[in-house]
C-alpha cells in the first residue's frame, strides 16, 4: 500500500488553485480518526464539527427522525402493501425535493449568494445532447426520484418487513435497557464511517471499465455537478450505492437508525455535490456543504473514490490532496496504470 507524504506538498491558500473560482485551503485533510499514533483530540474535534454543531449530518438527523415518526407500526409492516409502501416511497421523494430541490432553488434559481464560494466557474449544462432532455438538471431530476427513490425505496420496504416479521435482529430503546442505548449512540456515529468504507469500495468497483461504462459514466457526465447531481445514477449503481444498508440484516438495529442510515444515503450527496463550499445567508458562513474531495474526483475522474472520513484513497495511493504536487503523481499513476494495461 503507497502511503503518501502529503507534508511534503505546497499547500495553497483560499481561492488561490489555478482552474478553480474557490478552492478551500488546501492539502485537503483527512479524517483524523483512522491515524496511528493516535490522535483522540483531533478526532473528537472531527465528530464534534459533524455531531456537535450546525452540519448537513444534523439536518439529515433531523429528518430521519420525522421520516421514524411517520413509520408505519411493525404490526402494520409484517405484510406488504401498496399504502405503506408509498408512504416511504413518498418521504424518499419530499426529502429529496427538500434538500437537493432547496439548494438548486438557493445556489442556481434565485442566485442566492452569486459566485461567492462556488468551486467550478461553469454553469450547469442546458442544449446539451449528452443528457436525457439535453439538459443536465432535468435530466438528473429523472434518475434521482424515479430510479433512486425507487430503488431505495425497494431495500428500505425489503429491510422492514423482514424486520417487522423478526427474521433479523433489533431492539427498542428503553430505560431499563442502557446497553441498548449506548450501543445506539455507538451505531449512530458508526453509520457514516460504515457508509463511507463501503462507498470507497462499491465506488472503486464503478470504475472497473465494463462496469463504468454501463453504469458508473452517467453519474461521471456531470463534471460540474449541482445538487441534483449528487444521487443521479444509473439503477445499477444505485442498488450497489443503497446496499450498504444491508449490513442492519446483521447488525442489531433500531428502526430510527435504518431510516437515518437510509436518509443519510439519499440526502447527504445533494449536499456534497452543491458545487458550493458552505451556504452564506447576508455574507456570513452558515452552513458546510460542498466536498472539494469528490469535486476533484468528478474533474479528474481516476482519483478520490471514497470520502475524506477513511483514508482509503490515502492507503492505495489515489489520493488527490488539491495540491499541484499531488496532481502529478496521480498523473504519474495514471501513466503507469495504461502503461501496464497495454502491456498484458
Ligand atoms: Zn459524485
Ligand atoms: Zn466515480
Amino acid at each position: 500500500m503507497a502511503e503518501q507524504t502529503p507534508q511534503s506538498d505546497t499547500p495553497i491558500a483560499r481561492n488561490q488553485a489555478r482552474g478553480w473560482l474557490h478552492n478551500p485551503d488546501l492539502p485537503i485533510d483527512l479524517s483524523p480518526i483512522f491515524v496511528w499514533p493516535p490522535r483522540p483530540v483531533a478526532a473528537f474535534r472531527w465528530l464534534a464539527r459533524s455531531w456537535l454543531q450546525a452540519s448537513t449530518m444534523l439536518i439529515i438527523f433531523a429528518l430521519a427522525l420525522v421520516g421514524a415518526a411517520l413509520l408505519p407500526s411493525m404490526e402494520t409492516m409484517k405484510a406488504l402493501s401498496p399504502v405503506w409502501i408509498g408512504q416511504i416511497w413518498l418521504r424518499h421523494v419530499v426529502f429529496l425535493i427538500l434538500v437537493a430541490g432547496g439548494l438548486h432553488l438557493w445556489f442556481i434559481t434565485l442566485q442566492g449568494q452569486g459566485q461567492a464560494l462556488k468551486f467550478d466557474p461553469r454553469k450547469q449544462a442546458t442544449k446539451n445532447r449528452q443528457f436525457l432532455f439535453n439538459h443536465q438538471v432535468h435530466e438528473n431530476v429523472f434518475f434521482s426520484l424515479v430510479s433512486g427513490a425507487g430503488l431505495l425505496t425497494a431495500l428500505e420496504v425489503g429491510y422492514f418487513w423482514i424486520a417487522a416479521n423478526g427474521w433479523v435482529p433489533t431492539f427498542q430503546l428503553s430505560l431499563d435497557q442502557p446497553l441498548w442505548a449506548l450501543w445506539f449512540v455507538f451505531a449512530l456515529i458508526a453509520i457514516p464511517i460504515w457508509s463511507s468504507f463501503h462507498f470507497y469500495w462499491v465506488h472503486r468497483f464503478l470504475h472497473w471499465p465494463p462496469l463504468y461504462r454501463i453504469a458508473h459514466g452517467l453519474h461521471h457526465k456531470n463534471i460540474n455537478v449541482g445538487p441534483w447531481s449528487g444521487v443521479s445514477m444509473h439503477p445499477i449503481e444505485h442498488v450497489l450505492y443503497y446496499s450498504t444498508l444491508l449490513i442492519h440484516l446483521v447488525i442489531p438495529s433500531h428502526p430510527i437508525l435504518v431510516v437515518f442510515h437510509a436518509c443519510l444515503q439519499n440526502l447527504s450527496p445533494p449536499f456534497s455535490h452543491s458545487g458550493y463550499e458552505q451556504v452564506l445567508v447576508r455574507d456570513k458562513q452558515r452552513l458546510r456543504v460542498g466536498d472539494f474531495f469528490h469535486q476533484l474526483h468528478h474533474r479528474y475522474f481516476e482519483c478520490n473514490y471514497g470520502t475524506i472520513d477513511m483514508p482509503w484513497d490515502r492507503w492505495f495511493g489515489s489520493f488527490d490532496n488539491g495540491t499541484a504536487e499531488s496532481r502529478t503523481r496521480q498523473q504519474d499513476r495514471m501513466k503507469a496504470m495504461k502503461r501496464h494495461t497495454s502491456a498484458d
